[in-house]
């Protein structure tokens, strides 16, 4: 097994870390010419000497260093005279710092570093959404040697056959996005455009709040979602997939270190909750708590009444039924309505509940509030303190 695991840029997090099976940590500086795949007031302020410094203990402990360079939105600015020239420059400043790879979404990028430095492994993200095998191939042929998923982790159809096919696929374990997300796109290229120097960054990043909303309304879906349970990594590896990859950047060290011990030990007792992303869940509460102004604003009461329950949320680990993962990697989601399946939502009803008690016991509020009205307030409102739970 091998583990990439985010970087919040404290040499703690390596030493920490240095008896699991972490081959490569990854991150970047909040802001750059390309953007990246994080909302800059997230991420840890971070400068080229601390930069130097993170990477140089990461190679004293023979693990390996990538640079995110993953935006999914280059804003237009790759059209500029000097972009390509800039971006190189950027490409060799990141290899002077000694980093050892990069995860890039956008296939020029990828055809402009492989060109220039065919010799570095470059990573496909998330970010450049890969559902079919034909998509990963067109990308390989441009240069990269890695295709890492999140969205299609329950498409077990893709995975064999990216497998047949000999690629090496990474997979992204601890988000929570939706099963089938339609906000994602918006949410991808919100996060890559807020991270360009000069452009500003909402408070909050309205497809996450649109995301929350869905699961205040049904938190049976947050079981249908893209997670990936400790203990089911054996169901990838089965096939060949050793590469899993545990996200947050914005965590603290010791929430990282968690996270990235219990999937090195492929089980977690307790509440899952504690290693997962539930950015739609948590970053709602921080934006209000960052907004008390907000607080007599019809409109963003009825949001935080709805999201207020979910601040204590937890997930059982030891309630799934023993063969959960295997009954979805046996099932073609891909192509089904969870509703019709009802397997996962089955299955939140013994693993899920909402302050203590049990799911039926759940009111989901009713909205949601108006967007526009809603939009001119996040863009105006001070940025919400980190999540560095
Ligand atoms: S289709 Fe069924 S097994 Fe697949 S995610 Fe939806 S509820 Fe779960």
């Amino acid at each position: 097994m091998e583990i990439v695991l985010a970087s919040n840029f404290d040499d703690a997090l390596v030493r920490e870390t240095s008896d699991l099976p972490v081959s490569t940590f990854f991150g970047n500086f909040p802001i750059g010419l390309t953007g990246g795949g994080r909302p800059p007031r997230i991420l840890p302020a971070v400068d080229p000497a601390r930069f130097r410094a993170h990477v140089a203990q990461v190679h004293a402990t023979g693990r390996r260093f990538y640079a995110t360079v993953n935006s999914s939105d280059l804003g237009l600015h790759e059209y500029e005279p000097d972009f390509e020239r800039r971006f190189l420059r950027s490409v060799d400043e990141w290899l002077d710092l000694g980093v050892d790879g990069f995860v890039i979404a956008v296939p020029l990028l990828i055809e402009l570093v492989h060109r220039a430095h065919p010799e570095v492994p470059i990573s496909v993200s998330t970010f450049a959404r890969i559902r079919t095998v034909t998509q990963a191939e067109y990308f390989v042929r441009l240069g990269a040697r890695t295709i890492v998923l999140e969205e299609a982790n329950r498409d077990f159809a893709l995975l064999r056959a990216l497998r047949r096919r000999g690629a090496e696929v990474e997979i992204l374990v601890n988000q929570t996005c939706l099963q089938g997300c339609p906000y994602r796109g918006h949410h991808l290229n919100t996060s890559s455009l807020a991270s360009q120097p000069g452009e500003s960054c909402p408070a909050i990043e309205y497809p996450i709040l649109q995301c929350g909303w869905e699961m205040a309304r049904d938190p049976r879906r947050i079981v249908s979602g893209i997670f990936v349970r400790p203990e089911d990594l054996a169901v990838y590896e089965e096939i060949g997939i050793d590469r899993f990859k545990v996200s947050g950047r914005n965590k603290s060290t010791a929430w990282l270190v968690r996270a990235a011990r219990a999937y090195a030990g492929r089980s977690y007792a307790g509440n899952l909750a504690d290693i997962l992303s539930f950015v739609q869940l948590r970053a709602p509460g921080r934006f209000f708590e960052g907004a008390p102004e907000l607080a007599a604003d019809p409109e963003t009461m009825a949001l935080r009444r709805g999201f207020a329950p979910l601040g204590d949320l937890a997930i059982d680990n030891s309630k799934f039924p023993a063969g959960f993962f295997r009954r979805i990697a046996a099932t073609d989601c891909e192509h089904t309505s969870c509703e019709e399946c009802g397997y996962c939502l089955s299955v939140a009803r013994k693993v899920l509940t909402v302050g203590g008690r049990p799911l039926e016991e759940y009111t989901p509020p009713v909205g949601p509030p108006n967007p526009a009205a809603l939009l001119s307030r996040i863009a105006s409102s001070p940025p919400a303190p980190s999540d560095r739970s």
